[in-house]
């Protein structure tokens, strides 16, 4: 959440900052500004979007070529112009943009005022841009001893990166809790939330750790702890291309990223499976596999969307490896005094692998002594520095707000996971599991064959449009695959959407029912396709309208529902893989024909690294 873009070179930053907040506007648009450093330090901040900061300001305002930029994700004030980022310090020798929230601000400002400080806004960041000024000129300190010794009264994370007036050649980054990037320029600095903004530059990266500070000057980097401790700086080499953070004639990101599915999922197993397609190989479990092979319970811990794909490897695992596991919100996990055993296996699932309350249970798990595994897309990101191992994702940069492809490659993971214990605990044979590898590498080819629908989905979502509400049924593996469709559904359509196991409908949705509610029926020709006829003929006895999902060739669910869309046979391990798709592009086209913003739905972020 909340995007940053800095820059200190020989270019005009403010096209380096601009252009950067665009790719980084998924973390955040309520509003944006930058400070740009040409001889004097000039602020503009607008409400909206990056487009509505370039609207305002017009034309480039200065060639200078240092500057910072925010697109903001309000956590403390609403959304307006006084509370947009940066924030300049009372006596405006400071400005700040940060990611993140102070949590004692209160008791920071209430000291503050009592030195007659006054505030402008509302947010927790104008406190610590205050708070660092009133120490450097207490104490007649350089900037960047103000502003670790700032840090070290504040609780709470943040990403920030600061302008001095006095000092107007030098940026000074800090991070705890909100991620940073720097990437290493030829005699030019980038600072970043992620690598998006920085990869048509350069693929030399330094990902800052927590407590770590940067000084960055045009030609000159030091790094160091806030307690002043020298530190080398690493200087890593991304494998990221561009084309991947574009577009590409799509007019959507998230349109781009289902249609990508065919191609993440590949990369995904890519690697992973034997030439032979005997087996599979998780490099990144091999140290604690033992451990896993053995492990007498496994918690899968996730928000949002990640808690779905853990609720699908939840079924996975405890079918095809017989481990008993358990599935937390980690927002709950973390606050609710949770019971972990020294031998527990942790596994953390994120897209961005900054989930700040993820991140936070992971500690958790691990202070407890229990061994914390990551599945996560972004590479360098917290999460797998954090852990003892994991396994990337590979699905590439996810712009769209709404996840698509990083459920179905943590999906991916999670089955490649239950596979290979299942096998390694003898539970599955040999064959089974050959015959297993072979449902998932068909999975690419299968999810093309859907994708193929989407004219039938567009034509069945503009009879569905003006819905206030939808209902989604499965059961088994297509109840969590229930719960991302109407999660899909609500985030970018705003239409009230409950995902429930198909049988529970009769303990109280049902009551909703009649000729204006859509039912979404997920009813692949699984081991509870009997089951799912009855519950679709209880939803017909009541009027309701049922929009299908099922196999190629089917005729009892077919014959009963109002709307069909078909996906292709397949085995149960790999069917929440096929079965999502269809209802991502259901909610992608309601909420295009709506006239909402598909990319950047309101209210939203991606990358919640605040808790
Ligand atoms: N707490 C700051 C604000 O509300 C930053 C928010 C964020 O990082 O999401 O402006």
């Amino acid at each position: 959440m909340c995007g940053i873009v800095a820059y200190n070179g020989g270019r005009r930053a403010y096209e380096v900052i601009v252009n950067g907040l665009k790719r980084l506007e998924y973390r955040g648009y309520d509003s944006a500004g930058v400070c740009l450093v040409d001889g004097d330090v000039k602020v503009y901040k607008q409400k909206g979007k990056v487009s509505d900061l370039e609207s305002f300001i017009g034309s480039s305002p200065t060639d200078g070529s240092i500057g910072i930029g925010h697109t903001r994700w309000a956590t403390h004030g609403e959304p307006n112009n006084e509370n947009a980022h940066p924030h300049t310090s009372m006596n405006g020798h400071f400005v700040i943009i940060h990611n993140g929230i102070i949590e004692n601000y209160g008791h920071l400002k209430t000291r503050l005022e009592r030195r007659g400080y006054k505030f402008n806004s509302e947010t927790d960041t104008e406190i610590l841009v205050n708070l660092i000024e009133y120490i450097y000129l207490k104490g007649n300190i350089s900037a960047e001893i103000a502003v670790r010794l700032a840090l070290t009264k504040v609780v709470g994370a943040y990403g920030i990166v600061v302008i001095c007036r006095d000092e107007p050649g030098t940026l000074i980054a800090a991070r705890k809790g909100s991620p940073l990037v720097i990437g290493v320029g030829d005699g030019e600095y980038f600072v970043a939330s992620d690598a998006t903004p920085i990869i048509e530059y350069t693929n030399s990266v330094i990902f800052l750790n927590d407590n770590d500070v940067a000084i960055i000057k045009k030609d000159e980097l030091s790094l160091k702890t806030v307690m002043n401790e020298a530190l080398e700086p690493r200087i890593q080499t991304l494998d990221l291309d561009l084309e991947e953070i574009e577009k590409n004639g799509f007019d959507h990101f998230m349109l781009k990223e289902i249609y990508e599915q065919p191609r993440s999922i590949t990369d995904t197993f890519r690697g992973r499976i034997s030439a032979d397609h005997k087996n599979i190989h998780l490099g990144g479990l091999y140290q604690v596999l033992p451990r896993l092979v053995k492990a007498k319970r496994i918690v899968l811990i996730g928000c949002g969307t990640s808690w779905h794909a853990a609720l699908v490897g939840e079924y996975l695992l405890e079918e095809f490896a017989r481990i008993p596991v358990e599935v937390e919100y980690a927002s709950e996990f973390r606050y609710r005094n949770p019971i972990i055993n020294k031998d527990d296996i942790v596994i953390a699932i994120s897209q961005s692998g900054e989930t700040a309350d993820t991140l936070a249970a992971i500690r958790l798990a691990r202070e407890a002594g229990a061994i914390v595994l990551g599945i996560c897309n972004v590479v360098g990101s917290s999460i797998p520095r954090e852990t003892d191992a994991g396994v990337y994702t590979h699905a590439g940069p996810e712009i769209g707000v709404a996840s698509t492809k990083a459920f179905t490659a943590q999906v991916t993971v999670l089955t490649l996971m239950a596979m290979l214990l299942g096998r390694k605990r003898d539970i599955i044979s040999q064959a089974r599991y050959e015959k297993l590898i072979s449902e998932m590498m068909a999975v690419p080819n299968k999810i093309e064959k859907i994708l193929e629908s989407n004219e039938i989905i567009r034509e069945i979502s503009a009879i569905f449009k003006d819905s206030t509400n939808f209902l989604y049924l499965g059961r088994g593996y297509f109840f969590p695959v229930a719960l991302e469709g109407a999660l899909k559904l609500k985030e970018i359509s705003y239409i009230h959407a409950e995902g429930y196991p198909a049988a529970e409908m009769k303990h109280g949705p049902i009551a909703l029912i009649d000729e204006k509610m859509p039912v979404v029926v997920i009813a692949p020709q699984d081991s509870s396709y009997e089951k799912v006829v009855s519950n679709v003929q209880e939803v017909k006895a009541r009027k309701g309208v049922v929009i299908s999902i099922v196999t190629e060739g089917d005729t009892i669910i077919k014959s009963m529902s109002d709307h069909v869309i078909e996906i292709p046979k397949a085995s149960e391990i790999v069917e929440s893989l096929l079965a999502v798709i269809p209802l991502q592009l259901l909610a992608y086209h309601i909420a295009l024909m709506r006239g909402c913003d598909v990319d950047q739905p309101r209210n939203l972020a991606k990358s919640v690294t605040v808790e």
